[in-house]
């Protein structure tokens, strides 16, 4: 069982971190404490803002020696509640962002070593101010940080060819519960010493210690890129798209996401400065995106595969950017619907992942075992169909009480949506991890061989229960 922290615990916290380093100050913790959806509300006793890996070791010493919890947390941009402490007080929220320090960036080797507090962002800069690219980006890269990636293995629009970011952790420096250094930052290429602890880190979620520091693959700036904004019938039209465009155009492939009118309709509401590409509406869209060194032969390889397509009656119509800032625009789009769809109003998120060939058939059939149940849901259905992961939304029938309607039926309407997946092979977390959202569901309908060692981990590396309790796996019973 976790403490609260003593009144001497404080003080030394306070006396180690300096005031730049450690806030009691409820204006200061406020926009820490309740997450990036408003969904969860926490409290902590104090927040810890460290400014390098030997006072993350010494604070979590401290916090181990009288067992008190530790909630790390990095640009609070997490969709699952996985960064909020919980409501007791009694917890202390540790926040990386002070340790923004890129250490050092090879270019030779296409490597950097960061700290867990650089925000994706500013890795992005440093990266092309080299001449290379950190190829993973999504719609939080103004906010999350290197930390929060590697603790949710997160995904993005890029996937698709670089791979989620366990593909790009080449090592990671952390602090384990007991505050030992691990320090597994060298990029190894062969290392045989048992179980990958890199890469045991990657969605960890803050569950068993805290990433300080991670070394991380970069690729060549691509000097061009080819972006389309593509109409369609239907996501068995997209993914048969997706499949021609993979066989033609092989690696320079690297985004492919789905996008259903009804979210271009909700950024175009809430979203200024954005205007539809195509001149008529399209029940579904893909955004395409080449990447390649030479411009003029990205778009002639996509524009014939299109235009084969569109004679083909395998698309609808289509808008190819003609310049960087029109790409941006068809970017915006994308990544603002997560911020449209919160202006909209409550739902309820599934980020889900079936095997691709599959998708298709999910998207379609379940809106209506939903409508079954609960007849006037709104399904939205849009990301990553490249990776066989969509973002699965369920908004309540129009007319009544959102949050009301959430409240009593939201459990039933996900297990819904979580039982089709894994009837598909699925998975009920494709990017954004459990968190303190996910955690029972994953309890009532994982496999328990999976549970088992998803348990065991966590008991081994954090046995007093430290490290963010209640997110991921249930907290241990207390010995009888
Ligand atoms: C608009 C928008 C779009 C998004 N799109 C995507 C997307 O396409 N794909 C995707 O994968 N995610 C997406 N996300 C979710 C989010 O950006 C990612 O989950 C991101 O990795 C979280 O980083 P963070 O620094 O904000 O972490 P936080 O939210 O602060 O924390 C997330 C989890 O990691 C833990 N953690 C954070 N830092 C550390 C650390 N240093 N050591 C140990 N544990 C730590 C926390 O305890 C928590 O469990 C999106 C978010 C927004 C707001």
């Amino acid at each position: 069982m976790t403490q609260p922290p003593s009144a001497d615990l404080l003080n030394h916290l306070a006396d180690l971190l300096g005031p730049k380093g450690f806030t009691r100050d409820p204006d200061d913790m406020a926009p820490w404490l309740t997450d990036w959806r408003g969904r969860y509300r926490g409290q902590a006793a104090a927040m810890l803002s460290p400014a390098n890996r030997d006072e993350v070791a010494a604070v979590v010493r401290l916090c181990a020696a009288e067992q008190v919890a530790i909630v790390p947390q990095g640009g609070n941009s997490g969709m699952v509640g996985g960064a909020t402490p919980d409501a007791t007080g009694n917890q202390l929220l540790l926040s990386l962002r002070r340790m923004n320090r890129i250490r050092d960036i090879d270019v030779a080797a296409g490597l950097a070593i960061v700290e867990a507090g650089v925000v994706l962002e500013h890795l992005h800069g440093a990266a092309l101010a080299h001449g290379l690219r950190f190829p993973l980006t999504l719609g939080g890269k103004g906010s999350a940080t290197v930390g929060g990636l590697v603790s949710t293995n997160a995904g993005g629009t890029q996937v698709l060819r670089f791979g989620t970011m366990r593909a790009l952790v080449e090592g990671v420096e952390a602090v384990l519960p007991d505050g030992e250094l691990l320090d597994a930052l060298a990029p190894l290429k062969k290392d045989n010493r048992g179980y990958d602890l890199r890469h045991l880190f990657c969605g960890a979620e803050g569950t068993i210690g805290v990433v300080t520091a991670a070394t991380l693959r970069l690729v060549p700036a691509a000097a061009a890129r080819c972006t389309a904004w593509i109409g369609l019938a239907s996501p068995d039209d997209a993914l048969r798209l997706l499949r021609r465009l993979d066989a033609a155009l092989g690696r320079t492939l690297e985004g492919f996401e789905l996008i259903p009118d009804a979210c271009l309709q909700a950024v175009l509401r809430h979203i200024p400065q954005t205007r539809a590409p195509l001149a008529a509406s399209d029940p579904w869209y893909a955004l395409v995106e080449l990447a390649g060194d030479d411009g003029d032969a990205l778009t002639e390889a996509l524009e014939s595969s299109l235009a084969k397509a569109l004679e083909d009656g395998l698309i609808r119509d289509v808008a190819i950017a003609k310049s960087e800032s029109e790409s941006e625009q068809f970017w915006r789009l994308r990544d603002s619907i997560s911020e449209a769809e919160r202006a909209e109003g409550p739902a309820l998120q599934h980020d889900v992942s079936v095997p691709v060939d599959r998708m298709p058939q999910f998207i379609a059939e379940n809106p209506a075992r939903l409508d079954a149940a609960f007849p006037g849901t709104r399904v939205l259905s849009f990301g990553h169909l490249g990776d066989g992961n969509v973002h699965h939304h369920v908004q309540p029938p129009m007319g009544v009480d959102g949050r009301a309607w959430l409240a009593a039926h939201g459990e039933d309407a996900s297990r819904i949506v979580y039982t089709h997946v894994l009837e598909l092979g699925g998975s009920i977390s494709a990017e954004h991890g459990i968190g303190q959202m996910k955690r029972d569901m994953l309890a009532e309908l994982d496999s328990p061989a999976r549970l088992a060692a998803l348990r065991a981990v966590k008991d081994g590396l954090d046995p007093l229960g430290l490290f963010n309790p209640g997110k991921l796996v249930a907290q241990k019973a207390p010995l009888a």
